[in-house]
């Protein structure tokens, strides 16, 4: 069985193609603008258990962006399509593309991709990872002010995002937390930050114009309903060097703990276990 899927959605019908066939034209504002949004969804038991929460925010980030999108059925179609069969003992990585197209009022273009989890990213999962902080050099309450920066949308232009992990595996580091211009937290390039501090979970506010993480929202519902607090908490760089625990949150890679902050090794007070536990239920 191959270990990577397509699925195309085109003129209202899902098809499953090989992994190296032309699924769209080179002319697709998609590929040369970036022009689209995506979601990352976890495969599972070979299953999508948290699907419901990457549609709602697949159709939030169409709707900031003004595209079209073709109803949740049609995603879930490709989804599904490409998850058949999917072995239950490998988690997979199931990459929804949703693009303009061709735009001029066009369809818009619908993929899904899948793909084993890497090795590295389960590897990081139970090791944890080295974090540097970066300044993303905006402030933190001018996003929600500026529809046109897109904030709060899962859009395709992740170069910035990719370039920022580069340059972290260049001082040698994993990943990155992004901070604002006058230092609070955001997010990391593609993951929620978490830290523990005084009894409770925090998190940054979406109103800084960072990704609504559907993975932080279900550890802290579970959490709260296993008696442990959270807070929206308008954080630091300081806060997460003074915290009991910090981790990178997302759908793929779960709670992984940050081991190390600009080149300070830190620890995760034993906590790791409780939030991986609490995201497994
Ligand atoms: N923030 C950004 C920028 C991301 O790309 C991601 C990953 O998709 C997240 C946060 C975490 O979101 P989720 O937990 O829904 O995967």
């Amino acid at each position: 069985m191959s270990t990577q899927r397509v699925a195309v959605w085109r003129n209202g019908a899902t098809s499953v193609v090989g992994p190296d066939e032309p699924v769209v034209t080179a002319f697709d504002l998609g590929l040369g603008r970036g022009d689209g949004v995506f979601e990352s969804v976890l495969v599972a038991g070979g299953t999508t258990p948290h699907l419901d929460a990457h549609l709602d925010r697949l159709r939030r980030s169409a709707g900031i962006m003004g595209l079209t999108h073709p109803g949740d059925d049609a995603v879930r179609a490709v989804v599904t399509a490409v998850t058949a069969d999917w072995p239950a003992g490998t988690e997979g990585a199931c990459r929804v593309f949703l693009t303009r197209g061709l735009g001029d009022g066009t369809p818009p273009t619908l993929l899904a991709l899948l793909a084993p989890v890497p090795a590295e990213t389960l590897r990081q999962r139970a090791a944890g990872i080295a974090v540097v902080a970066l300044s993303l050099g905006v402030p933190a309450d001018f996003r929600a002010t500026a529809p046109w920066l897109l904030g709060g949308a899962k859009t395709l232009s992740y170069a910035v995002n990719m370039a920022a992990q580069r340059h972290a595996h260049a001082v040698g580091a994993d990943d990155v937390v992004f901070a604002s211009l006058e230092g609070r937290l955001l997010e990391g390039p593609t993951s929620t930050v978490v830290w523990a501090a005084g009894g409770r979970l925090h998190t940054p506010p979406v109103e800084t114009g960072i990704l609504p993480g559907t993975t932080q929202a279900r550890l802290f519902a579970r959490a709260e309903a296993d008696g442990w607090p959270t807070a929206v908490s308008s954080g630091t760089v300081d806060d997460l060097h003074r915290a009991d625990a910090v981790w990178l949150l997302s759908g793929i890679r779960g709670a992984t703990p940050v081991t190390r902050l600009d080149g300070v090794d830190r620890g995760d007070g034993g906590l790791t276990g409780r939030v991986q536990e609490l995201l497994a239920r």
